[in-house]
């Protein structure tokens, strides 16, 4: 009696993330989303079973890398490594026997933990935990630990089929892309504003990036350094991603010699928004996010934050206002973008502004100093210079920007 196990791979949800009336719209964009990050890997078509995804690997040498990408799909709980079995315990020893030959004895303590979706099954679930381990502990040698084991055995008693896994690795939580609609994250070079666009993807957006830089003005690595962050974090997303980047150095221009210098980072920001704001309306996207935390720079006061939002008639979403600079690189660092940001390069914020920008600039005194200029023509001279790059983010060029920006 030789049985062949194929490894397979068990991506378990949060039940809470797929409650409710919206059930199928989850499963479906998370199957995508699985789809799509594991599209180019040696796995057969994902199943589907009672709230869990089953992912075959057709090359058990894909896992190390299967494990990686599963980190970042968001909806996913938790995963592990294991196989299929039939539903007699007869059955799942065989698969524990496999599992132990595969991946060796547990490093260490271990306990069996079985979860039994079919409540038909006959034997129940501290029965089976405890004929299971007593295979494990006699075959291995390996103490039994219930409250503190080094391995946890999962064994899945489903309807049809029975899960046999190992440890369980911690997918990133959060809900599906997708799910929750499209925002457009205005994406400087800093250490903020991808970690601002990542945390909106882990609440179910679909991201379009919008970058603002002042080139021929100063160097160009801003835009390097967008390309990338857009494209690392576009890793994340199903093919829809776009990154949009702007070029606003005539512009500011404009703005630094018709209005007071204290006044110009506010009303650059202005620009920025009103730009990011007709982009969200032509991508669909229900609200702009940036990176801001408050009292961070002297920008970002109540006040300046009231006189830039004005501008926009979607909702501004700041996810990072309550957080600290070292809380923000810290999650920087795990989600890989902190060595992108790291990168020195010139903010374009800082072209043509005071050393002490003003830190309370009321509607009223933007609106005032608009009046110099003609805000709707900016916009538009902006927009018509913008370059678009959509599809496979690894064939984006940052030159592409650059020919536009001195077209
Ligand atoms: P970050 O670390 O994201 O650059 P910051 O701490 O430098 O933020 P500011 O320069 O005040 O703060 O920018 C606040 C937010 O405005 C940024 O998080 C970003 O969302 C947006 N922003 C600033 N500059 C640009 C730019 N050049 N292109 C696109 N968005 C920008
Ligand atoms: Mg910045």
């Amino acid at each position: 009696m030789s049985e062949r196990f194929t490894p397979l791979v068990i991506v378990r949800v949060h039940e809470l993330a797929l409650k409710g009336q919206n059930r199928p719209f989850f499963k479906r964009a998370l199957y995508e989303n699985l789809s799509y990050a594991l599209r180019d890997l040696p796995v057969s078509r994902i199943q589907e079973r009672a709230l869990r995804f089953i992912v075959r690997l057709t090359d058990p040498a894909a896992w190390p890398e299967v494990s990686e990408r599963l980190r970042w799909v968001f909806g996913v709980a938790n995963f592990s490594l294991g196989l299929e079995t039939a539903l007699t315990v007869e059955a799942m020893e065989r698969g524990l026997h496999e599992l132990l030959d595969r991946y060796g004895p547990p490093q260490g303590s271990f306990r069996i933990r079985v979860k039994r979706t079919n409540k038909s099954f006959p034997l129940t679930s501290p029965e089976l935990e405890r004929e299971l381990g007593r295979l494990v502990q006699k075959r291995t040698g390996a103490p039994v630990d219930l409250s503190e084991p080094d391995v946890t055995y999962t064994v899945e008693v489903l309807y049809d089929r029975a899960l046999v896994s190992g440890d369980a690795l911690p997918g990133p939580g959060g809900l599906p892309i997708g799910v929750s609609g499209r925002v457009v994250a205005l994406l400087s070079g800093g250490f903020d504003s991808p970690v601002a666009a990542y945390r909106l993807m882990k609440r179910g957006c679909f991201v379009t990036f919008v970058h603002f830089h002042a080139y021929p003005y100063v160097r160009p690595i801003s835009i390097e350094k967008a390309v990338e962050l857009a494209r690392h974090l576009s890793r994340f997303q199903p093919p829809k991603n776009r990154l949009i980047v702007v070029p606003i150095g005539d512009a500011q221009r404009v703005i630094a010699l018709a209005a007071e210098p204290s006044l110009r980072v506010v009303l650059y920001r202005r620009l920025m928004l009103r730009i990011a704001t007709a982009i969200a309306h032509e991508e669909g996207a229900g609200a702009l996010v940036t990176g801001e935390s408050l009292g961070q720079v002297a920008s970002q006061t109540l006040e300046n934050m009231r006189a830039i939002g004005a501008v926009t008639d979607l909702p501004l979403l700041r996810p990072l206002v309550g957080n600290n600079k070292d809380e923000i690189i810290a999650e920087a660092v795990r989600i890989g973008t902190e060595p992108i940001s790291r990168v020195p390069d010139d903010d374009c914020c800082t072209v043509f502004v005071p050393l002490h920008p003003a830190t309370r600039v009321t509607v009223e005194q933007a609106e005032a100093a608009e009046q110099a200029y003609d805000v709707a023509a900016l916009v538009e001279q902006c927009l018509a210079r913008r370059t678009v790059y959509e599809g496979d983010p690894f064939r984006w060029d940052p030159l592409m920007a650059l020919a536009a920006a001195t077209a």
